[in-house]
């Protein structure tokens, strides 16, 4: 199990989250961030600072979202845009920055207003 980031998070990207995660599991795309399934430590602490609502325990993820939880799952395990690899398991976010890119799902929403 783990904790995910859905739709509320696209174009925010504040990453108060960031700040709270124990094991620097949430990762930074272009439009949205991205809690890696298999280093996240299901401790909760993030979820109650997001602004925006944007974080669930996954059999929390409201239904309209649900497609999120494989979506971040998929951040890792797929190639994204302009790599030739998969991120797999990093084992932080701090050491790579900003990704740059975003997965199919969060690229193709168009700009949310804020
Ligand atoms: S639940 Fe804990 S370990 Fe998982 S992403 Fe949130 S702060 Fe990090
Ligand atoms: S706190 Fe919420 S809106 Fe801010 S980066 Fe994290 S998930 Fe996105």
């Amino acid at each position: 199990m783990t904790y995910v980031i859905s739709e509320p998070c696209i174009d925010v990207v504040d990453r108060a989250c960031v700040d709270e995660c124990p094991v620097d599991c949430i990762y930074e795309g272009k439009r949205a961030l991205y809690i890696h399934p298999d280093e996240c430590i299901d401790c909760g602490a993030c979820e109650p600072v997001c602004p925006v609502e944007a974080i669930f325990y996954d059999d929390d993820v409201p239904g309209v979202w649900a497609g999120f939880t494989a979506d971040n799952e998929r951040f890792f395990s797929e190639a994204l845009p302009g790599r030739d690899e998969p991120l797999a398991s990093p084992g932080g976010a701090a050491k790579l920055g900003p990704l740059g890119v975003d997965t199919e799902l969060v690229a193709g929403y168009p700009p949310q207003d804020q």
